[in-house]
């Protein structure tokens, strides 16, 4: 179940269907999540290329985010990487 302050973005990739979920309140806008990605695409640490964006106002603190298309769900990992190494656990995946 999903409380207020966790926000889904679907993703779809072949076989796999799901959310990924983040809560908002636990997110401190670290970009971990993003470096982790860009890894994953292209092995290097570059927010540029993730395809999950996470921007924090620090003084709303409110979070905006999303997962772009390209997002293939770690094709080839064993785990998602955005969501193994969020220092804060705000993210996880809850399949269809
Ligand atoms: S790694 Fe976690 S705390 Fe950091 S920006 Fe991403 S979702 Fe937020
Ligand atoms: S599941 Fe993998 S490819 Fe998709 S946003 Fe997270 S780190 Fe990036």
């Amino acid at each position: 179940m999903i409380t207020n302050n966790q926000k889904a973005a679907k993703v779809d990739v072949k076989e796999t269907k799901g959310e990924i979920i983040l809560d908002e309140i636990k997110c401190r806008g670290c970009n971990t999540c993003m470096l982790a990605c860009s890894f994953h695409h292209a092995s290097v640490f570059s927010r540029e290329l993730s395809s999950i964006k996470v921007s924090l106002d620090y003084i709303t603190g409110k979070v905006s985010w999303m997962i772009s298309s390209n997002c293939d769900l770690c094709k080839g990992k064993k785990e998602f990487l955005c969501i193994k190494h969020c220092p804060y656990d705000c993210l996880s995946f809850k399949p269809f």
